[in-house]
């Protein structure tokens, strides 16, 4: 279970941009933060990985904890060993490297050669997709191949917990639907999953709860089927009619 409580993050020592705010995330579910630009999603991520602090970023207050260990103010490094992957949104691929190698890249961690052809085989049986495309080169992959790369390469680590910011932003329909059906079978295996997204049908259909932020606080958060289901939720906070 990821937990955090009360955290406040402070870009810069003077921009507050989480205001103490309060989740958790069982094991083997899917939760989803929402909210508009800017609300604090992307930070609330950053502050979990600790990479905030690449960024002049600190959790100035507040604990997190992953499996009952605070790893607030943990190295990155160290929170990605703790079995937490952050898929930065953007798709940051290694544009010169191939498909095949940006998925090497992401098993470093892995304890052999074997092991890491035994991670990339389970990934090409999984997603299909990539196993067509390893050799090509990834900067010139679609948005949508580039996602599903991504993900990919998160799964190299063996996470127990992938959290991904905006898998959809910019993406096709249909795309969406790939990478968001990659999702649900990675929850099926028993990933434990962290989706922060703008597109809200989307992220309600695969989550068990949600969470709604509004200028650096939690200002709503439900079971998913409730947050679906609510209209005034569904007008308001989510846009949707
Ligand atoms: P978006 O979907 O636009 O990324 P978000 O909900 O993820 O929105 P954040 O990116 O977490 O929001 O931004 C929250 C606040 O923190 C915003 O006011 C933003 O301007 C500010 N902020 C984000 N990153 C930095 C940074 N590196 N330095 C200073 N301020 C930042």
């Amino acid at each position: 279970m990821l937990e955090l409580t009360n955290v406040e993050v402070i870009y810069s020592d003077v921009i507050l941009a989480v205001k103490g705010i309060s989740l958790n995330v069982p094991d083997g579910k899917c939760v989803t933060l929402l909210g508009g630009n800017g609300a604090g999603k992307s930070t609330t991520l950053k502050a979990i990985s600790n990479v905030v602090k690449t960024e002049d970023g600190r959790v100035t207050s507040g604990t997190i904890s992953f499996g009952g260990t605070r790893i607030d103010n943990e190295d990155p490094a160290a929170v990605v060993k703790g079995g937490i992957i952050h898929v930065m949104e953007g798709r940051r691929v290694l544009r010169h490297l191939t498909v095949e190698q940006n998925l090497v890249v992401g098993g470093h961690m892995a304890s052999s050669l074997r092991d890491v052809r035994a991670r990339l085989d389970e990934i090409y049986s999984r997603i299909g997709r990539l196993a067509a495309l390893k050799d090509r080169t990834s900067g010139y992959l679609s948005g949508g191949e580039q996602q599903l790369l991504v993900i990919g390469r998160a799964m190299m680590a063996k996470p127990k917990l992938i959290m991904i910011d905006e898998p959809s932003l910019g993406l096709a329909p249909l795309m969406v639907d790939e990478v968001f059906a990659l999702l649900k079978s990675l929850k099926a295996a028993g990933v434990t999953l962290l989706i922060v997204e703008q597109n809200t049908r989307v992220a309600l259909d695969i989550a068990d709860y949600g969470y709604v932020m509004e200028n650096g606080r939690i200002v709503l958060e439900g079971a998913a089927s409730d947050l679906r289901s609510n209209e005034d939720v569904r007008e308001f906070y989510l846009g949707l009619n």
